[in-house]
């Protein structure tokens, strides 16, 4: 998305004297009804053609088909000349709209998080597009958006320009890839290398440091800015909520970041604040303007496939790394464990041998359905995406002699197509990229451990730095059963062990699960803290397991059994030459080799 592109076509039109530019769409949203968590929302669509289709998107923010108008309710009009009818779920006919027509609704807005909408008596943030439907026709069309009965003591805190009367954005598109906070948030600034940062935090005050948050932030968007040589922005916004409760996860714009990461974990676990900021930070560059081709423009109707997502997921996470080294935020051994701990993630997924980087990508919108997330099932393309961007970046490394790396493939793709608003052509598209870059065939690659499942001979890679993987079989605790959580469900339980320990106990399919041995095992991301949780078992020790289900709260307590489980780690090889050692210190800061210091 880049701002600026409406205001030319504008200005164009009224140089050459014409006077059809689009009349602005205009949004009122108030927020009388905090109490019900309802948001009321009034659309003023200018004068145009009298049948006009309102749509309100089905998905947005995560690769899930969330059908908002689940939480519309009362859509009318206030003009007695305009009908509205539905025409299907998410979408609704107007007729009669020549001089312009009013549709008012109300929309639940109760999901927390950077993925959400929500209103409350403590604060709103909106992701727009799951309470504002847009009229079709005028998607490109100017917004004026309005914010009512704001209660006293919040403010609005957005990138969406401020004018007199109203906030603005080019089209639609813009306004709801610009979330924004309303509340009584704590807001700071700094300028770095040219840029301005406005960072906003809405937590509870003492359950995070505002002198320890800017200087992370500095050294991160200092690493990332330098990396990429490029900073496509005036002002960037990070928008921060640290909540007490279950939450955790980013959503990347255009112009700003919505993070949240749970206090409890922001409070002994740095790595959790800075990890998902490197990560939605990169994605300013990759995906949000070095974007596959299938999804643009969004169709927010219905899904959108690409096949792409483990380079604009995965590899995001691949560089979110790279920049927290290149900060001094992370240090070799840190990482090195990192990188292991992703391998052990992917090799002991059976269906790594079933189901590629790229389809799990084009399987994205089946992530919400338990079943779908078995390990037998489905491998993550942030993770073996994320290992895709090393072994990637190693390879174009191999093949140019050292003197070019992933950050000369990224520099490449921003320059040929983020400037240019050009869209790459999905995986094919970073193949292209590749091997313009280093001169040479990488179509095997690509075939066998992107398009295809081929066991990975990751220390043919690693050996490239001086590395190689050691594996060993661990006697894991086995809990009888696998969970699933979507990004805002509870931890349930997917699915129970036949004969197992966890059944005699009395666990069920569909248990929700409260506490572990005492702790609540939600929290960041889609399954960590409960993959903790499991690594802080032992074979043979009790495990107690608060549930929740039906037929009320229970503690339930088994003894656990054994698995073996591979676990990889990444250790020196022996007597490292001169050109391992230099390619491994370019390699762990994201460099390239200068082409003086490459060896033969
Ligand atoms: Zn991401």
């Amino acid at each position: 998305m880049l701002p600026g592109i409406a205001f030319v076509a504008l200005s164009a039109l009224l140089v050459s004297g014409q006077n059809s530019s689009p009349q602005p769409v205009r949004y009122t949203v108030s927020l009388a009804k905090a109490n019900e968590h309802l948001v009321s929302v009034r659309i003023e669509l200018p004068p145009g053609p009298a049948a006009r289709t309102l749509q309100l998107p089905v998905w947005y923010a995560l690769y899930q088909v969330r059908d908002f108008s689940q939480y519309v309710r009362s859509v009318r009009t206030a003009n007695a000349s305009v009908a509205i009818q539905m025409v299907n779920k998410s979408e609704w006919r107007i007729s009669g709209a020549e001089s312009g027509a009013e549709i008012d609704y109300d929309v639940l807005a109760d999901a927390r998080g950077p993925f959400g909408a929500q209103l409350n008596s403590h604060h709103a943030f909106f992701n727009l597009a799951e309470i504002l439907m847009y009229s079709v026709d005028a998607r490109r069309s100017p917004i004026e958006i309005r914010f009512t009965d704001i209660p006293g003591g919040w403010r609005v805190g957005t990138t969406l320009r401020a004018s007199a009367r109203a906030f603005t954005a080019a089209n639609y598109d813009e306004l709801v890839d610009s979330p924004v906070e309303i509340s009584a948030f704590e807001e700071n600034d700094f300028e770095e290398d040219g840029g301005h940062y406005r960072v906003i935090v809405d937590a509870v005050h003492g359950d995070y440091d505002m002198n320890k948050i800017l200087p992370m932030l500095q050294r991160i968007v200092s690493a990332e800015v330098s990396w990429m040589a490029d900073r496509p922005f005036k002002t960037y916004l990070f928008i921060y909520h640290f909540p007490r409760g279950p939450g955790g996860g980013g959503m990347e714009h255009a112009y700003s970041t919505a993070i949240d990461v749970n206090a409890h974990t922001l409070a002994f676990d740095a790595y959790a604040l800075e990890s998902v900021t490197a990560h939605e930070f990169f994605h300013l560059w990759n995906v949000k303007r070095i974007r596959p081709e299938s999804l643009e423009p969004p169709d927010y109707a219905k899904e959108n496939y690409t096949d792409a997502l483990w380079f604009s997921e995965g590899v995001t996470s691949t560089v979110e790394d790279y920049m927290l080294l290149r900060a001094g935020l992370l240090d070799e051994h840190e990482y090195l464990s990192h990188l292991a701990s992703a391998i052990t993630e992917l090799e002991n997924r059976p269906a790594h041998l079933t189901q590629s980087a790229e389809e799990s990508g084009l399987d994205a919108w089946l992530e919400k359905y338990p079943y779908y997330r078995e390990p037998e099932r489905s491998i993550s393309y942030y993770n073996k995406g994320d290992l895709l961007g090393v072994l990637l970046d190693l390879k174009i490394r191999d093949a140019s002699n050292g003197t070019k790396s992933l950050r000369d493939l990224f520099r490449w793709m921003n320059s040929n197509y983020a400037q240019k608003d050009k869209f790459f052509l999905d995986s094919e598209g970073v193949l292209q990229a590749a091997q313009t870059i280093t001169h040479s065939d990488l179509s095997v690659f690509f075939e066998q451990y992107v398009a295809g499942t081929e066991e990975i001979p990751w220390n043919e890679f690693f050996k490239t730095v001086g590395l190689q993987l050691a594996s060993k079989k661990v006697e894991s605790a086995d809990p009888g059963f696998t969970v699933a959580r979507n990004f805002d469900s509870p931890l349930t339980v997917a699915s129970v062990a036949e004969n197992s320990a966890a059944e005699r106990a009395g666990l069920a399919k569909g248990d929700v699960i409260e506490k572990i041995n005492g702790h609540d095992p939600s929290g960041n991301g889609p399954s960590d803290n409960f993959a903790n949780a499991l690594a802080a078992l032992h074979p043979r020790e009790r495990i107690h397991v608060r549930i929740r289900n039906q037929r009320g709260e229970q503690e339930l307590n088994w003894q656990l059994n054994t698995r073996s489980v591979l676990e990889f780690r990444l250790e020196d090889m022996k007597n490292l030459t001169l050109q391992q050692r230099a390619r491994r210190a370019a390699w762990l800061i994201g460099d390239s080799e200068p082409i003086g210091q490459a060896h033969p």
